[in-house]
């Protein structure tokens, strides 16, 4: 095969999920595409790698110092959701449950993978709770043994801070069966009950 599709082949391979065989189907198709739409995607990639950061506020990817979601005013300022990666920022926002700011960790706490507090962005949101007029924490971390410990740990930095701090309940996904969700997932959605 010709060395400069080999190139881009290979290339293509370093994308997560991307196997050997995607990633020739992948540079055929871009091979076959009109130029400007393979090039649109290239400076797409290269504006996002040049031009993103991270917001000085809540660390979630921006192109200026404060991102969209803290520059706009007209949201509730006083409730902020936290979570483990930038990309959970967009799920919770398509939810469209409540419009308030968010706090990016950049991960979660493992010890065992040298992740420990200082690697994460907690001194930065008991920083912002301290300084603003925070009313409540909604710790939004995965449901996994690293989200948890994470949750547990900034439950405990704020506990001094008089702000609620609350967990997001884990339940069944909406319109199945409670006779096929796993045991885990029951118990939490148990623990996790409101009253109706
Ligand atoms: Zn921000």
């Amino acid at each position: 095969m010709h060395g400069i599709i080999e190139n881009l082949i290979n290339q293509l391979t370093r994308l997560p999920g991307i196997g050997r065989k995607s990633a020739q189907r992948l540079a055929f198709f871009i091979l076959s595409m009109p130029e400007a739409e393979a090039l649109s995607i290239a400076d797409a990639i290269r504006t996002v790698k040049q031009t993103a950061r991270f917001c000085s506020q809540c660390f979630n990817i921006t192109d200026s110092d404060l991102c969209e979601i803290c520059s706009d005013e007209s949201r509730d300022r006083s409730r902020i959701v936290v979570v483990e990666e930038p990309s959970n920022i967009l799920v919770i926002e398509r939810a469209k449950a409540f419009r308030c700011l968010y706090h990016v960790l950049l991960g979660a706490l493992s010890p065992i993978d040298g992740i420990t507090p200082e690697r994460l962005k907690i001194d930065e949101l008991v920083g912002r709770v301290k300084d603003h007029d925070i009313r409540e924490v909604v710790i939004a971390t995965n449901p996994t043994t690293k989200g948890e410990i994470t949750a547990q740990y900034i439950k405990e930095q704020l506990a001094p801070l008089n702000v609620k701090v609350t967990r997001i309940a884990y339940g069944l996904p909406m319109g199945s069966d409670i006779e096929f969700a796993d045991e885990v997932t029951l118990g939490k959605a148990l623990e996790g009950r409101r009253e109706l």
